[in-house]
C-alpha cells in the first residue's frame, strides 16, 4: 500500500530519487516521475502497463518553463497557454532535446501542460525538473479522480500518493497540436472546443482517433470490466431485459431498474458536474453485482463532447 498524505517535501524527496509519486490535478490523478530521468519515465510505463508507443504529458509549474520543453512555439500556442493555464489544456509542440525520446514515444513533438491544482503547483515549484505524468490508472481502465482510486489500483507499485481531494474537472485535458498552420484536436477534454476555436480560428480539425498508432487515442479506453452499452436507455432496457443491469444516466432515473443500481451524473443538467462525477460513477457501477452498464449520451455541447467521447470509448 502507498502512503497517502499532503507532504510536498516527502513527494519531492521521492521524485528526486527517481521514484514515482501520484499527484492530484484538476483533471485526473497523475502518475508522476522526473521527466528528465529516463529510468523514472520507463518505470511509469511499467507500472501503468502502458505501451511505449503511447506518449506522456509533461507537467510544468510556470509558463516560463515552456522553453525548456519545447522549441519554436507558434504564436497562438502561447496565446492558448496564457489564456487557459493553469488549466485542462495540453499543447503538442516541437520537442526540445532536453526531454528524453521515451517521454514522447519517439515523436518529434512533446505534450505539455500546467495543471491547475495548488498542491501540485507547489510541488512543481520546488522541483528543478518537469514531471512526466499520464493518468494514474492501469492502461485502458477508468481514470482516477480520488487518491483512493489510485490506491486501489497502483498502491502496491508506488510509495506515495499526494492527496489533493477529488478532481474538480474530472476528465482529462483537451489536447491541441498543429500541422502547418492548422490546429488539431487530439483529444476532447476539460476545455470545450468552442473556447479553443476562439483563439485558433475556425481551422480547428478533430482527428479521428481510431488508429491505435495515432498517439494514445485508442478506440477502447476508460473501460470498466463490466460491459458498457451506449444508446437510448429506454431502448437498451428492452434489448437487455435478461441481463443484470446498472444504469449511468445524465439526469433521469428509470423505474425498470432498482434505484441502488442507477447513478445520475447530475441532478440539474450541469455538464461540469457531470464531468466531475463521470469516472467515480463508472467505478461504482463497475463494483456492483451487475453484468452490463447502460449509458446514454449527454448533450453534445461544451464539456458534453468530452464526456460523450469517454462514454463511447468505455463502451467500445
Ligand atoms: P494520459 O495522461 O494517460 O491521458 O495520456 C496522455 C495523452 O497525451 C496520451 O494519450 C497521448 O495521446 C497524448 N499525447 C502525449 N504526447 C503526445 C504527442 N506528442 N502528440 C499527440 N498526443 C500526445
Ligand atoms: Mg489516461
Amino acid at each position: 500500500m502507498a502512503e497517502i498524505g499532503q507532504d510536498i517535501i516527502q513527494a519531492k524527496n521521492l521524485l528526486d530519487q527517481g521514484e514515482l509519486v501520484a499527484i492530484p490535478t484538476e483533471t485526473v490523478y497523475g502518475l508522476a516521475g522526473n521527466a528528465r530521468n529516463e529510468s523514472a519515465v520507463a518505470r511509469i510505463f511499467e507500472v501503468k502497463k502502458r505501451p511505449f508507443f503511447d506518449p506522456l504529458i509533461v507537467h510544468i509549474g510556470a509558463i516560463s518553463q515552456l522553453s525548456e520543453i519545447a522549441d519554436d512555439l507558434p504564436s497562438w500556442a502561447e496565446a492558448l497557454a496564457h489564456k487557459f493555464w493553469p488549466g485542462p489544456l495540453t499543447l503538442v509542440l516541437p520537442k526540445s532535446p532536453a526531454i528524453p525520446d521515451l517521454v514522447s514515444a519517439g515523436l518529434p513533438t512533446v505534450a505539455v501542460r500546467m495543471p491547475n491544482h495548488n498542491l501540485t503547483l507547489n510541488l512543481l515549484s520546488t522541483l528543478s525538473y518537469p514531471l512526466a505524468a499520464p493518468s494514474a490508472n492501469p492502461f485502458g481502465y477508468i481514470s482516477p479522480t480520488t487518491a483512493e482510486h489510485v490506491q486501489a489500483q497502483l498502491g502496491d507499485d508506488i510509495a506515495y500518493i499526494l492527496d489533493g481531494g477529488p478532481c474538480m474537472v474530472g476528465i482529462e485535458s483537451t489536447i491541441v497540436g498543429y500541422d502547418d498552420s492548422n490546429a488539431i484536436i487530439y483529444r476532447k477534454g476539460g476545455i470545450p472546443l468552442e473556447e479553443i476555436a476562439e483563439i485558433t480560428g475556425s481551422l480547428t480539425r478533430v482527428e479521428d482517433h481510431s488508429d491505435p498508432l495515432a498517439p494514445g487515442m485508442l478506440k477502447s479506453h476508460y473501460a470498466p470490466s463490466k460491459k458498457v452499452v451506449m444508446g437510448e436507455i429506454s431502448d437498451l432496457l428492452k434489448t437487455h431485459a435478461s441481463q443484470q443491469i446498472g444504469i449511468l444516466s445524465f439526469r433521469k432515473q428509470f423505474s425498470e431498474v432498482a434505484a441502488s443500481r442507477q447513478i445520475q451524473l447530475t441532478s440539474d443538467g450541469d455538464l461540469k458536474e457531470a464531468a466531475k462525477n463521470l469516472f467515480a460513477a463508472l467505478r461504482k457501477l463497475d463494483a456492483m453485482p451487475i453484468t452490463h452498464i447502460l449509458v446514454e449520451p449527454v448533450p453534445d455541447q461544451g464539456l458534453g463532447q468530452a464526456i460523450n467521447d469517454r462514454l463511447r470509448r468505455a463502451s467500445s
